[in-house]
C-alpha cells in the first residue's frame, strides 16, 4: 500500500494506492518540479544586473541560486513566475513575460 505522495502517480495501479486515495504523507518541492505550475516566466538580464542580492531572500521558492556570493539564472524547476523579484530589483535586471512558460 502507498502511503508516501510521492510515490504517487499515474503510473501507480489501484491495488498499490491507499484507502480512498488518502495522501498520508505530504509532498514538498523536493519531491516536485513546482515551477511546471509557472504562467510567466521571469528572465535574467545578466548585463543589467549590480548583484546587490535584493532578489534573493524575497523570492518565496528559493529559486535564484547564489553560487560564490554571486546570483546565478533561475531554478526553473521551481520558480512559480510569481514576479516579486522583478518588482523588487532596483536595476531592471529581471523581465517578466507574460505568458511563457
Ligand atoms: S518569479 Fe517568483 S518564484 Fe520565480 S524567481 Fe522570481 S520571486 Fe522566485
Ligand atoms: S535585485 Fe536585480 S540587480 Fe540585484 S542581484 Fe537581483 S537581479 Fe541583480
Amino acid at each position: 500500500m502507498k502511503t508516501d505522495i510521492s510515490k504517487q502517480g499515474l503510473d501507480v495501479k489501484w491495488q498499490d494506492m491507499t484507502i480512498g486515495a488518502s495522501i498520508v504523507h505530504s509532498g514538498g518541492s523536493e519531491q516536485f518540479n513546482t515551477g511546471e505550475w509557472r504562467v510567466d516566466r521571469p528572465i535574467f538580464l545578466v548585463d543589467q544586473c549590480k548583484q546587490c542580492l535584493l532578489c534573493v531572500p524575497v523570492c518565496p521558492d528559493s529559486s535564484i541560486p547564489v553560487v560564490d556570493g554571486k546570483r546565478t539564472d533561475f531554478d526553473y524547476d521551481h520558480c512559480k513566475g510569481c514576479g516579486i523579484c522583478a518588482k523588487v530589483c532596483p536595476f531592471g535586471a529581471i523581465e517578466m513575460k507574460k505568458g511563457v512558460k
